[in-house]
């Protein structure tokens, strides 16, 4: 029995030489491969999943509140920080409203509806109350920055974090002791980030056997379709429309973007939250060579106010819904869509099943029946866990462009590809 510890310890170091990238692969290859053996009771392996989303969340705050002071104490130049902000919101709205387009296209072109043949019941399904988007922007200024941090207001945080560096800048010589504090927490706070994705590939294991353990086959296969439909419109923009943003707008080869980003691909494939895959996509930007300064404020507004997968999603699955039910639709429906559909994304949480109750305001806005969204609900995880993926790759996209465009990014460092190489 002497022998035992010393076979685990070496498979254990053995194992803690692969890769993370690859660990989280495994990990996600095993769980699928689990989940569909055990079926339904791989439920019960959840829990792994739900500690490591858990465990991200705990870093969300406090990673944003001091790095997002940190940023801004370091930018000095409040023309600069003007100009980020506002490029960050062209490009947000402007992608937003391109995926949108890319998903009604996708739906008109791949039909996902046709010959479902549904008939409006006329019973209104009980819809959860979508806020609008002038509560959302009341709402931006916190009443009081403590609940705000408390109850994990991001778009609040931002706020106050913004006026807070300001005014240590502004107050000199006085501020720079709390300037240092916010430094140091942020530094600790990446290193708990680095500390934390190294539980990645155990979360994704639980999280994985669990969704491929729920939606069995007999549940995907009716509606295959409208499934296909998205991950085609998902892939569709993440390689053709980032790629060609990132070459055009960047001159960067987007070869690199990729490898650089998986780990904050995966980590927003399996948890289907953009906001929890904040920790995981800040990591990924500060190692293509982001300067944080950008990061640190882009990313995070990118996490509540853009989602392009969200968008994208909303165009298949309304098209979907109007032709299951044979309804046909104007041009003019389609630009209501288009503009419901980009302001709905703004005020949609990054949280997992956010976007369904988005796609309810999308649907009455033009008059379809919202029994549609009962039916994607049955499968609207495995929906979301795509256009998750795309949102965070597209606020990655918009943050490595404007890094870029601000010469905050180092190039050098961008194509060295370190994060894939690191272990
Ligand atoms: N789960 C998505 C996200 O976190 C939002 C959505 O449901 O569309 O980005």
């Amino acid at each position: 029995s002497t022998q035992t510890p010393s076979v685990f310890s070496r498979a254990w170091s053995r194992w803690m030489a692969v890769p993370l990238w690859m660990q989280i692969l495994i990990g996600m290859t095993l769980g699928i491969a689990v989940g569909v053996g055990l079926g339904e009771s791989a439920t019960y392996l959840k829990p792994i999943g739900t500690i490591f989303v858990n465990t991200i969340k705990m870093l969300i705050v406090p990673l944003v509140f001091c790095s997002l002071i940190v940023g801004v104490t370091s930018m000095q130049d409040t023309a600069k920080m003007g100009r980020i902000g506002f490029k960050s919101f062209v490009f947000y709205l402007g992608t937003t409203a391109f995926a949108m387009t890319i998903g009604l296209l996708v739906g008109h072109i791949l039909q996902p509806g046709a010959g479902l043949d549904l008939v409006q019941s006329g019973v209104d399904e009980t819809v959860k109350q979508a806020p609008s988007l002038m509560e959302t922007l009341i709402n931006i200024v916190p009443t009081n920055p403590v609940a705000a941090l408390a109850s994990g207001q991001i778009l609040q945080v931002i706020v106050f974090a913004v006026a807070l560096g300001i005014a240590l800048v502004l107050i000199g010589e006085r501020g720079q002791p709390a300037i240092k504090v916010f430094e140091s927490l942020a530094e600790a706070m990446f290193k708990l980030t680095d500390m934390v994705m190294k539980l990645a590939p155990y979360g994704v294991f639980g999280l994985m056997a669990w969704v491929a353990g729920e939606y069995g086959l007999d549940m995907l296969l009716p509606l295959i379709k409208v499934i296909a439909a998205v991950y085609i419109g998902c892939v569709l923009h993440i390689v053709g429309f980032y790629s060609a943003a990132l070459v055009l707008l960047g001159k960067l080869n987007p070869v690199h973007f990729f490898k650089g980003i998986s780990n904050a691909i995966v980590v927003a494939y399996t948890t289907s939250s953009s906001a929890g895959s904040l920790p995981a996509s800040m990591k990924c930007a500060n190692e293509l060579g982001v300067n944080k300064k950008i990061s640190s404020f882009v990313l995070p507004l990118g996490t509540t106010i853009n989602m392009d997968g969200t968008a994208l999603y909303q165009g298949v699955t309304a098209l979907f819904v109007a032709q299951a039910f044979g309804i046909d639709l104007t041009w003019v429906d389609y630009v209501t869509i288009i503009l419901t559909g980009t302001l709905a994304s703004i005020g949609t949480a990054g949280v997992p099943g956010a976007g369904l109750v988005m796609l309810t305001l999308v649907l009455t806005t033009v008059g379809l029946p919202l029994e549609g969204v009962a039916i994607i609900a049955g499968i609207d995880r495995i929906l979301d866990m795509a256009r998750t993926t795309v949102n965070v790759c597209g606020d990655l996209t918009a943050t490595t462009i404007i890094a870029r465009s601000e010469n905050e990014l180092n190039v050098q460092q961008y194509q060295a590809d370190t994060s894939s190489k690191e272990s």
